[in-house]
């Protein structure tokens, strides 16, 4: 599982990325990989049912102290496991051109936390099928080594247990460690966004149809679907039905439900934001731009501009205008910049960003333009101009008002 950038950061002179929460673990092939602590439920989970139920049934001869260090082996190597699918996809993208900088290992799998989606269909077809791919290769090697290290085991077909008593610990722990990884490959190739089976999906459809929302709303759909199909599956277990490969029981149902209940909601929130990508990238950065800023004359004293300004407003950049014409523009920075004792001689246009240096955008530019150029400078906000003229400021801030409000918000459509 993967997710987007964050765009709703903001503060600081250039855009940092949120810090996980969780255990930091070091870098793999330049890579940034962070143990969720909810991870922990998972592994603390993995051992006892190993130690309490599957090891003690398989070997019924072991003692207690070997049952428990074979079964947190094992829970420990399922975490490598997930690593090894999610470095998978991480690797493959970067080849494919979608930079990765930090994996979060997660409760329900991983997550790559990738700069931006994926370009092209092709990146996105690649980079998703990697890790399934990674989990089944490394689900036969297991089952493969585990054969070899087991040798020749006398197999008596009344009794099939006896044969498995019969290995040692670490064939034990490859053997069951071979079908969790294969099961997790397959349950990633499920085709419903966002597990890596929808994004292959939605990849093809995307190639197919050169239509990125309608094959995201397609994946989607497919991912709530099969979300109802774990949870009603759940239920029916919890209820006491009996169902191949799952088994029965509440605690085994309630959790499959739980998990259904988490991929309905990622689902959802994938196409959701998918939809308000594809708004903002036809959203005209004047309908998202505010007006209540204010403006400097260019002989304005630094001084002046501070004590009327920088402290009393939370304006932090002030358009440098003179008959109506932007020069130039002057931030926080460049004040800060300047020698306090220079603040009562300078004028802004000393200190100001001129007018051919400045990043600004025209009002037809879209505000997902305005986004990617905040991000791309470092900077709070962007000035919107028109023939020399400046007509708004738009920041991080408005965009994500916008975002919250709706499209519904602004009484200046009908202008
Ligand atoms: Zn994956």
């Amino acid at each position: 599982m993967r997710s987007g950038r964050n765009h709703a950061s903001s503060g600081g002179a250039a855009s940092r990325p949120e810090r996980p929460n969780g255990m930091r673990l070091g870098r793999i092939a330049g890579v940034e990989v962070t143990l969720d602590w909810s991870l922990l439920i998972i592994f603390a989970l993995i051992a006892m049912a190993l130690s309490g139920g599957v090891l003690p049934r398989w070997h019924p001869d072991w003692g207690q102290a070997k049952v428990l260090v074979t079964a947190f082996a094992a829970a420990a190597l399922f975490l490598v496991s997930v690593l090894v699918h999610e470095l998978a996809h991480a690797l493959v993208g970067r080849r494919l051109g979608v930079e990765i900088r930090r994996i979060t290992l997660f409760v329900f799998g991983g997550m790559a936390h990738m700069e931006g989606e994926p370009k092209t269909w092709q990146a996105e077809l690649g980079m998703a099928i990697a890790g399934p791919l990674a989990s089944l290769a490394l689900g036969l090697l297991c089952l493969i080594l585990a054969g070899i290290i087991a040798g020749p085991i006398d197999l008596d077909p009344q009794d099939p247990g006896k044969g498995l008593a019969q290995i040692g610990p670490l064939a034990t722990l490859l053997l069951w460690l071979g079908p969790v990884n294969i099961v997790l490959g397959l349950f990633n190739l499920v085709p419903g966004f966002p597990l890596d089976g929808g994004r292959v999906l939605r990849a093809v459809l995307w190639g197919l149809t050169g239509d990125l929302t309608r094959s995201t709303l397609t994946a989607a759909a497919v991912g709530q679907a099969f979300a109802w199909l774990l949870i009603a599956t759940g239920f029916a277990m919890a209820l006491g039905v009996r169902v191949p490969f799952f088994g029965s029981g509440a605690i085994g149902g309630l959790w499959l439900a739980l998990i259904g209940w988490f991929l309905g909601n990622a689902a959802r929130q994938s196409y959701q934001v998918r939809l308000i990508e594809d708004r903002l990238a036809t959203l005209p950065v004047s309908r998202v731009m505010h007006h209540d800023y204010r403006v400097v004359e260019p002989d304005a004293r630094v001084q002046d501009l501070v004590d009327d300004g920088f402290l009393v407003l939370s304006q932090r950049a002030y358009p440098v205008v003179s008959d109506g014409e932007l020069r130039g523009v002057v931030c926080l920075e460049d004040v800060r910049r300047l020698g306090r004792d220079q603040w009562p001689s300078r004028r802004a246009a000393d200190i100001m960003t001129p007018l051919e240096r400045l990043h600004t955008m025209t009002p037809s530019q879209s505000a997902s333009a305005a986004l990617a150029l905040l991000a791309e400078r470092g900077v709070n906000q962007l000035l919107v101009v028109e023939r020399g003229r400046v007509l708004g400021l738009v920041t991080r801030e408005d965009i994500l008002k916008w975002m919250v409000l709706g499209p519904g918000a602004s009484s200046r459509e009908a202008d």
